[in-house]
């Protein structure tokens, strides 16, 4: 009987992987604000059938507002960038800003509330964070986005470990970052390969796009090699629906 009920469990698994459940995740994340951009960007993303985050900078105009209900609605998800794009700890000296939350994000995260954007992360400016930040911010974001850090390696985050609340390293995209598309896609192939969420961050999107900023034809090109390898590529909004699918709170 257990014999019989392990092969059944084989059976039931490979019969799951063969009907192309996907594997891996990619997050494209945008940050700072170019709301138009963006939403002439979701031409892209539509065509793959994809979603990206974008962190918002500075206050929340009505027409700010209404941008992020059309992204939202588009299926992206929303996140929070401070008001003053200010460092959330003294370079220098290391001092953490106790009252960051309440000086630098809680009139963005409040009027989000109001207008019943859904918002669950956010990314540090400046990409500078420590644990002690970490620490600040986890009652009010489940998910944190900063940079890779010193080491500037790709960090996979196995999608059977996702946390309710989790740090997220990524990686920049752009010409400043110096990106070169063949080592970003083997970066995917090995997110794929390991069942791992990889993550990406840049700020506006248009063709050709100088410095910081996400070329439209990079996006396309790896949007089109994610679906290729038949990878999940998600918003932050949607990992807790990840962790619920592959990871530890899987009924
Ligand atoms: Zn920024």
């Amino acid at each position: 009987m257990k014999l019989f009920l392990s092969l059944l469990f084989f059976v039931f698994c490979t019969s799951i992987l063969s009907s192309g459940e996907k594997r891996g995740a990619v997050a494209f994340t945008f940050d700072d604000y170019h709301g138009p951009r963006w939403l002439k960007a979701d031409a892209i993303f539509k065509k793959y059938n994809a979603h990206a985050t974008f962190f918002i900078v500075g206050g929340l105009s009505k027409e700010k507002l209404d941008t992020m209900k059309k992204l939202q609605q588009m299926g992206h998800s929303i996140g929070l960038h401070s008001l003053r794009h200010r460092d959330v700890y003294t370079p220098k000296t290391g001092k953490l800003h106790r009252e960051y939350f309440e000086k630098e994000v809680k009139a963005q995260y409040d009027l989000c509330k109001k207008e019943k954007i859904s918002v669950c992360s956010f990314a540090y400016p400046n990409n500078r964070r420590n644990a002690a930040s970490d620490q600040l911010l986890f009652p009010h974001f489940d998910y944190l986005r900063a940079g890779l850090g010193k080491e500037k390696k790709m960090i996979f985050y196995p999608l059977v470990k996702l946390e309710k609340k989790m740090m997220l390293g990524g990686q920049g995209l752009g010409k400043y970052y110096k990106t070169d598309p063949v080592q970003v896609k083997l970066l995917m192939e090995q997110a794929a390969k390991s069942n791992s969420l990889i993550v990406f961050f840049s700020h506006d999107i248009r063709p050709d796009a100088p410095g910081i900023s996400m070329p439209a034809e990079l996006l396309e090109e790896l949007l089109a090699h994610a679906a290729k390898l038949n990878m999940n590529v998600i918003g932050f909004n949607e990992i807790s629906a990840l962790r619920k699918k592959y990871g530890k709170a899987k009924k």
